[in-house]
């Protein structure tokens, strides 16, 4: 269960996010909409403690934890993970170096190498990626899908109780979109994770459904609704919605 509580958040000086609350429970996905540049991976990297970003007040906790508290290592270990726009290259670190420490880190279990290595490879089937990507630096090299699809392998492996996708379907051309798609569907049924999606594509939320959509306008959510939500934004877009708006409608 995440709770963030009146957040502020100020960038370079400069408020970005104000009286920031969202609650998202065990299992939930929600979609969190708003046009470009108003703070959307700011929140994404606020949870996950990027130090470019100033929390000025609120809380966020997770599972009783206060992120506040926490470094990022620390937040990663209680199992929130993020894709993010732009995943970025680690290079001398191949994935299968990572993946094994983490998980080594994550149990304090010796990785059973034949093990790890058969279940790697059947999630690169899975995700149509050649398996030598697990030899390759992180990211490195790879394209802008390529990339995701490396990042949600990482996903399969280390298994996330929270994922955030902060505009996982850019880079994916139509099949790849649809193998991500399905493959965080998937994902989410099989651990019940909760999910904060950050998204406009339409396909994407038609295959993740989400339980929730909210508006972020002016610094806040602005509006909550269902997955219907999502559709008339698409036809209406961001100006129809407003705060005003959001309390009729809501009411
Ligand atoms: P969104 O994801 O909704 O498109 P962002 O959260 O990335 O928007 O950005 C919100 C605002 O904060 C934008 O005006 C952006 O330029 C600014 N911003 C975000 N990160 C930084 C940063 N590291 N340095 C300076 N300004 C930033
Ligand atoms: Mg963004």
């Amino acid at each position: 269960m995440l709770n963030i509580n009146k957040l502020n958040v100020f960038v370079e000086n400069k408020e970005i996010l104000k009286d920031f609350s969202l609650n998202i429970k065990d299992g939930e996905i929600h979609a969190l909409m708003g046009p470009n540049g108003i703070g959307k991976s700011t929140i994404c990297r606020c949870l996950l403690k990027d130090p470019n970003y100033t929390i000025k007040s609120g809380e966020i906790i997770y599972n009783n934890h206060n992120l506040s508290t926490l470094s990022t290592t620390e937040i990663s270990r209680l199992g929130i993970m993020m894709i993010s726009q732009n995943p970025i290259a680690i290079e001398g670190v191949t994935n299968a170096e990572m993946l094994r420490l983490a998980l080594s880190e994550r149990t304090k279990e010796h990785i059973d190498i034949f093990k790890f290595s058969k279940e790697a490879k059947s999630i690169c089937q899975k995700l149509s990626m050649p398996e030598s990507f697990l030899h390759r630096d992180i990211n490195s090299g790879m394209s802008g899908g390529e990339r995701k699809k490396n990042e949600l392998l990482h996903v399969w492996m280390l298994k996330p109780s929270f994922l955030i996708l902060d505009e996982v379907d850019s880079g994916l051309d139509v099949d790849a979109l649809k193998i991500v798609a399905n493959s965080l569907k998937e994902y989410q049924e099989t651990t019940n994770c909760s999910i904060l999606l950050i998204t406009h594509n339409t396909k994407l939320l038609d295959v993740l459904k989400p339980d929730y959509v909210h508006i972020l306008k002016n610094k806040t959510i602005v509006k909550t609704g269902d997955a219907s939500l999502a559709n008339y934004i698409e036809k209406s877009g961001f100006n129809e919605v407003s705060g005003e708006k959001t309390q009729e409608r809501t009411a």
